[in-house]
């Protein structure tokens, strides 16, 4: 065959009619050609994340979820475990469906218990980035009964939503973190005549939504009036993780545990109490003690705790997980090609701090911060090119201004 006799093997135009000829081992193929199939793939590929994400959910097996969360969370092992069960679990609950099957899994929402800053929210932002779902962070204590000054229990799904750029698809399978559920339960032990606005009439209001319902949303959220249209959300394969600190709850559970030690198992070894970490003894009935209703406590099957943080788990947070608050600001000077470390003892002295004045995980950002503010401030378009944070660079660092204000919170 003569050279200019070469055609495209698929629409069949010869060469001097297109713009490119690509050869393969017994084929040619126009650029017209490579671009229309370059549309296919694309199109097929979406199609694939739409209609498959279950299926590539599932994928995940508990220990793989774990490994992943491994690599943000510090410590916690328990509540990792649980949460990578409650997950993969969930998730299978979503395949069943296509299935024909009577046996109707229940939805495996979960709550954790456990001090401000011990990495709730950050659980739950890991486990939707892994499975690249959308997910809304929203705090109990804005929400109201529907007709009282806040917002309803609706918006929750708003948030879902603008998480999920309004594909209702993805939003309907995306995890809701509701932040401190504790501060809706019911003030008082005997349930009043009194209304309840914010506690035990906003819990009557999550319970379908935990449940699985179909919701009326308005997208743009705000209340709902006449003429504004709604989204319809169906919240049965949404994922709700409800956390809250439960200030208090030690002294139910103490109460529990000191009950039963006046029964025959007292005499038994492993009645052995660790006072000083008392929620890993939690059970359903605390929570109910502590003013959460009970049907609220029921869609919320899956219950675990959160150890309060140590100094050495401080410490681990400061520069080993994937995204350590140390690892941040190396990438940052790095940028302007400033070598940033920091000694053994500047580590352990601003994880002293933070443990002094009880600021938590939290805190570590905010010390680093300070110690280093001057720094990012001056070295940017200088001639330095490293800095080497020592204890008594940060202790210079910390102005006493920032010590006072740092005592006014602790
Ligand atoms: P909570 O929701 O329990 O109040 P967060 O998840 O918001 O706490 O934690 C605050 C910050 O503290 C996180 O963004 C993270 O930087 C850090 N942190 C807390 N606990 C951990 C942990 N176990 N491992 C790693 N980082 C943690």
């Amino acid at each position: 065959m003569a050279k200019e006799e070469l055609e495209c093997s698929f629409c069949g135009r010869k060469k001097p009619e297109t713009n490119l000829l690509i050869a393969g081992l017994d084929a040619h193929i126009c650029d017209r050609c490579i671009e229309q199939a370059h549309g296919i793939v694309l199109e097929e590929s979406k199609q694939m994340t739409d209609s498959d994400l279950s299926a590539e959910l599932v994928l995940k097996k508990p220990q793989a979820i774990k490994d992943f969360l491994d690599q943000y969370i510090i410590g916690q092992e328990h509540t990792k475990r649980v949460m990578s069960v409650a997950v993969y679990n969930h998730y299978k609950r979503l395949l069943q469906e296509q299935t024909e099957d009577d046996v109707e899994i229940q939805k495996s929402n979960i709550i954790m218990v456990g001090q401000t800053g011990t990495g709730k929210t950050l659980i739950a932002k890991t486990i939707a980035r892994m499975l690249n779902v959308p997910l809304a962070i929203v705090d109990a204590t804005v929400l109201t009964e529907a007709g009282y000054v806040g917002e309803d229990v609706e918006s929750i799904l708003t948030r879902l939503l603008q998480a999920a750029d309004y594909n209702l698809e993805k939003a309907e399978r995306g995890i809701v973190f509701i932040d401190e559920i504790d501060k809706i339960a019911r003030k008082s032990d005997n349930p009043s005549i009194t209304r309840d606005v914010s506690g035990e009439g906003v819990q009557q209001a999550l319970l379908k939504l935990l449940e699985g319902t179909v919701v009326n949303v308005p997208p743009k959220g705000g209340r709902k009036h006449p003429d504004q249209k709604f989204i319809e959300v169906n919240t049965e394969n949404i994922l709700f993780i409800a956390g809250g600190a439960f200030d208090g709850i030690d002294r139910h559970i103490s109460k529990r545990l000191n009950m039963a030690a006046i029964g025959y198992k007292a005499a038994h070894d492993d009645d052995i109490v660790d006072k000083d970490n008392l929620l890993q003894y939690i059970i359903p009935k605390d929570l109910k003690d502590f003013g959460l209703i009970p049907e609220i406590i029921g869609r919320l099957p899956v219950l675990t705790y959160m150890n309060p943080l140590d100094q050495g788990t401080l410490r681990a947070i400061l520069t080993e997980p994937k995204n350590a608050i140390v690892k941040q600001y190396q990438k940052l000077f790095e940028m302007d090609n400033i070598k940033l470390s920091f000694t053994e003892g500047a580590l352990d002295f601003i994880v002293n701090k933070a443990v002094e004045y009880k600021l938590g995980a939290r805190g570590l950002r905010s010390l680093c911060e300070e110690i280093l503010t001057d720094a990012m401030f001056t070295f940017p378009g200088s001639d330095e090119t490293k800095l080497s944070v020592t204890k008594s660079y940060a202790e210079d660092k910390l102005t006493r201004t920032f010590i006072k204000r740092l005592k006014a919170v602790s």
